[in-house]
């Protein structure tokens, strides 16, 4: 059986290092130009292994980086994403609907969310949403992602 996913990916902490360090994809010139943030150690892999399975790849953050910016991230890396939630778009949904959650990824038809966040963790319960919760210390990280979508499908 093959089914197709919307799966969303957090930045901070989990793609992009802020409080919690890992390893960084290699950078080309264009990156350092365009001074774009590092992702994580095996995203590019991830995100490729996923499209190949005919999954669209979202990004859900609760940062205020433009959607270009985080387009161009991932764009000079030769990521295309499938769609961009920032916090401004997710405030201007979640009032609409009057709840109280940080992240709410059914709001964007997302199927299953990537975070490091406990507290996202917590969420996903209360309110019976998909969430994999990725440790910082993970060196198998993608691997749990796989795993995890897996046990979804
Ligand atoms: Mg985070």
């Amino acid at each position: 059986m093959t089914t197709k996913m919307k799966i969303s990916f957090d930045l901070d902490d989990l793609l992009i290092p802020g409080i919690k360090q890992f390893d960084t994809e290699r950078q080309g010139f264009l990156q350092k130009i365009f001074n774009t943030e590092k992702l994580r150690l095996g995203t590019i892999e991830l995100f490729k292994d996923l499209k190949s399975q005919g999954h669209q790849i979202c990004i859900y953050t609760t940062s205020f980086r433009t959607p270009f910016k985080i387009w161009l991230t991932f764009f000079l890396y030769r990521l295309n994403l499938d769609g961009i939630v920032n916090k401004t778009l997710h405030d201007k949904k979640i009032m609409n609907i009057g709840l109280s959650c940080s992240k709410y990824p059914p709001m964007f038809d997302i199927d299953i969310h990537i975070d490091d966040s406990e507290g996202v963790k917590i969420e996903a319960q209360r309110h019976n949403f998909r969430a994999i919760i990725i440790t910082e210390n993970d060196k198998n990280w993608t691997e749990t992602v796989l795993t995890g979508i897996n046990n979804y499908l």
